[in-house]
């Protein structure tokens, strides 16, 4: 009997006792290989001796202060580290306890903007069908994958979605992907348009799409064309970058490889690793100077911002990345592993597409190639995948998106940047075990 109110509730967990590198042990002894980094957090594996020193140390010097009476140096060195590395422009950090804080924190911080420069009819959001952006309530109404939606749809502010950017299945054979995220941008004009340019607040886009398709970057150009967008309109530009962000695409943030720069930019999972709960906003300097040019006063705040043993782990867990090149090392190691499930899965009857960028790989499944007819939603094919993974000690990301109404079936990879040749060599050995075996009935 437990009194834990768990995610599911229908199969007991395995209980976790101990991790160490890239593996967790459970109480039976079995381990686990991270293959996934638990949902694309772990970027520097488990129990790193640097992270743990240091987050001991914040503990026995500062354990904690409420930022109402305090700021402190380690959240301080923490801000300006990510500012020094941050997109052109940003001037300030808003830290918080994990990513749809960031992306509540981020929503409202973009709604008073305009209020303190005297814009206060913007009052729209526009995001993306298939994205997700957090779970409360502010952050799930702005995602648009349909399933988490349903049930609190009657609590959610009306926010349009426009359609992802999502070559493998939207774009047309006759179109260059150029062409393609051309035409998302006119679609995406068209909606600005029709609730009226200057009543938008802000676009809230995944630049790598991570939760619901896994692991789908854009076309070139699109965000080029969202950024012109939002500079015509004078609408802010929303980078959700809990996932796919912090050195997991290969750069340090996934929009450096679409060469704009966005307005708000919400942080979190990677940022520490999972040592820690923690998250942030990024945020444009001309922003800023409108709050404190105006009301001097964001009105939002937790009792947890910009805890110091959070800011501690975050900060050691920043240092090591840099030091030891770890963005670089998802950059090679990524391409290392896109190599290797090209090779197990490129010719799969039941694999439509492999995509992905650094260590943020995706196999999308279907029932038919040819025609990339998704399986039937009874099947959970995902669900099958993922326990044929566990059952054989390999923990992957999988989910079920929605395609034309359908459910689609997808699994995500993202293990921690120090993962070796050899681990990626067991992680896609394993993975084709589990696949041939979860689609073996399911079709
Ligand atoms: N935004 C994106 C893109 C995410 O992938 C997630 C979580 O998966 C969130 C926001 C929510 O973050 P959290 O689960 O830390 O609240």
């Amino acid at each position: 009997m437990t009194h834990v109110f768990h995610r599911q509730l229908r199969h007991p967990l395995p209980e976790a006792v101990s991790a160490r590198g890239l593996t967790i042990t459970d109480r039976d002894g079995k381990t686990y290989l991270d293959a996934s980094g638990g949902a694309a957090v772990s970027c520097l594996g488990h129990g790193h001796p640097e992270v743990l020193a240091a987050m001991r140390e914040q503990m026995d010097s500062l354990d904690y202060a409420h930022t109402s009476f305090f700021t402190t140096r380690v959240a301080e060195t923490l801000a300006d580290t990510l500012i020094a590395s941050a997109p052109k422009g940003m001037s300030q950090v808003y830290l918080v306890s994990g990513g749809s804080e960031a992306m509540e924190a981020a929503l409202k911080m973009a709604r008073q903007y305009f209020v303190e420069i005297g814009q206060p009819q913007r009052r729209h959001f526009i995001a993306r069908r298939q994205s997700y952006h957090g779970n409360t309530l502010g952050a799930l109404a702005v995602g648009g994958n349909a399933w988490r939606r349903a049930q609190f749809a009657p609590l959610l502010m009306d926010v349009t979605h426009v359609a992802p950017c999502y070559a493998y299945r939207d774009q047309r054979p006759d179109e260059t992907p150029e062409a393609y995220g051309q035409r998302l941008v006119s679609e995406l004009e068209a909606e600005i348009l029709r609730l009226g340019g200057d009543t938008v607040i802000g676009i809230c886009a995944e630049p790598v799409v991570g939760a619901t398709l896994g692991a789908v970057p854009p076309v070139p150009g699109y965000f080029k064309g969202v950024r012109a967008l939002c500079d015509r309109y004078g609408i802010l530009l929303i980078a959700d970058e809990v996932m796919c962000g912090m050195g997991r695409t290969g750069s340090l943030h996934a929009i450096d490889q679409e060469g704009i720069v966005p307005d708000l930019m919400a942080i979190a999972k990677g940022l520490g690793g999972g040592y820690q709960p923690i998250g942030a906003v990024l945020v444009q300097g001309r922003i800023y100077e409108a709050f404190t040019q105006g009301s001097g006063q964001f009105m939002h705040g937790h009792t947890y911002l910009g805890h110091p043993v959070a800011c501690a782990a975050a900060l050691a867990v920043q240092r090591v990345l840099q030091r030891d090149g770890l963005v670089e090392a998802s950059r090679v190691q990524g391409a290392a592993l896109a190599q290797r499930l090209q090779a197990a899965f490129g010719h799969h009857p039941h694999v439509g597409d492999l995509r992905g960028r650094g260590l943020f790989q995706g196999v999308e499944f279907v029932q038919h190639k040819e025609d990339k007819r998704p399986f039937a939603p009874g099947a959970k094919v995902h669900a099958r995948v993922r326990d044929e993974a566990l059952a054989r000690g390999l923990m992957v990301y999988a989910m079920g998106g929605t395609i034309d109404g359908q459910q689609g079936d997808h699994v995500l990879l993202a293990p921690p940047f120090t993962v070796q040749d050899a681990d990626l060599d067991n992680i896609v050995m394993r993975l084709a075990d589990a696949v041939d075996a979860a689609i073996t009935g399911a079709g």
